[in-house]
C-alpha cells in the first residue's frame, strides 16, 4: 500500500533541508499510485533556503521528470532560481513579483526568458508599485498558459506573502484572495499534468498577519483538494 503523506503534519514543518527533502520523497511515492491519491504539501521555509532548496529538488529528480515548474508569487523577483536555471530549458518557470526598478532584486524584466536552448522557458511578469488582486488576477492566464504549453510533471509552488497589502518592504496591494487563487488553479494543473506533485513553499513575508492570512489561504485551498480526492477515492472503493 502507497503511504500517503498527511497534510496536517508538513504544514509544520519550517525551513530543515532533510525534512524538505523528505517531504520531497513522500510527494513522489504518495502520488505514484493514482491521481486521486495525490496529496499536495505545503513547506514553510525562509526565501533564500527555500531557493537552495528548490535547487537541490531540481537536480535530485531531473533523472526521473523530464519538465519541472517553478512558479512564484513572492513579491520578489525569484532570481536565485531563475538565473542558476537561466539556460536549462527542461526547468519551466514562472513569476509575478513587483518590478525590479522599485524593489529588490532589481531583476525579472519581461524580456527575460530564458537564454539559449532554455529561450522561451522563462516568464516573468513584473507589476507596478501599487498593483492588487486585479492586477495579478489580469496576469494569471499567462502563467496558466505558460505551464499548460510545457505540461510539467512536479510543480513548485513559491507563495510568497510579501505581496499582500501593507507589507514593511515591498508596495504591492494583494489580499489573499490573490494566493487562494493561483494555489486553486495550481492544483488544477497539477492533476491535469503532473499526477498531483505539487509542493509550495513559504517564501517571504514581513508582517505576520499577512503571512497567516496568504499561507492560510493556500494551505486550505490544498486540504479542500485533499478532502475532496479522499472522498473519491472512498467511494470508487
Ligand atoms: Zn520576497
Amino acid at each position: 500500500m502507497k503511504k500517503t503523506p498527511p497534510t496536517f503534519t508538513l504544514a509544520g514543518i519550517v525551513g530543515g533541508s532533510s525534512e524538505a527533502s523528505a517531504a520531497r520523497r513522500d510527494v513522489l511515492r504518495g502520488i505514484a499510485a493514482s491521481v486521486v491519491s495525490a496529496v499536495p504539501i505545503m513547506l514553510m521555509a525562509g526565501k533564500l533556503k527555500t531557493q537552495r532548496h528548490i535547487a537541490k529538488v531540481t537536480n535530485a529528480e531531473r533523472d526521473k521528470l523530464k519538465f519541472l515548474a517553478y512558479v512564484d508569487i513572492d513579491v520578489h523577483h525569484g532570481d536565485g532560481v531563475f538565473y542558476a536555471y537561466e539556460e536549462d530549458p527542461d526547468l519551466v518557470f514562472a513569476d509575478i513579483h513587483e518590478d525590479g526598478r522599485y524593489l529588490y532584486p532589481g531583476t525579472g524584466r519581461e524580456d527575460e526568458t530564458g537564454k539559449g536552448a532554455a529561450k522561451g522557458s522563462k516568464l516573468n511578469i513584473p507589476l507596478k508599485p501599487g498593483s492588487g488582486d486585479p492586477e495579478f488576477l489580469e496576469a494569471w492566464p499567462r502563467v496558466e498558459q505558460h505551464l499548460a504549453r510545457f505540461g510539467p510533471e512536479f510543480i513548485l509552488f513559491q507563495c510568497g506573502a510579501d505581496g499582500l497589502r501593507g507589507d514593511p518592504l515591498a508596495h504591492l496591494n494583494y489580499t489573499s484572495a490573490a494566493h487562494a487563487h493561483a494555489a486553486q488553479s495550481l492544483l488544477d494543473i497539477a492533476m491535469r499534468f503532473s499526477a498531483g506533485r505539487l509542493m509550495a513553499f513559504g517564501g517571504g513575508g514581513y508582517g505576520r498577519n499577512n503571512l497567516a492570512r496568504a499561507w492560510s489561504a493556500v494551505l486550505d485551498e490544498m486540504v479542500a483538494r485533499k478532502t475532496s480526492a479522499s472522498k473519491t477515492q472512498t467511494n470508487a472503493q
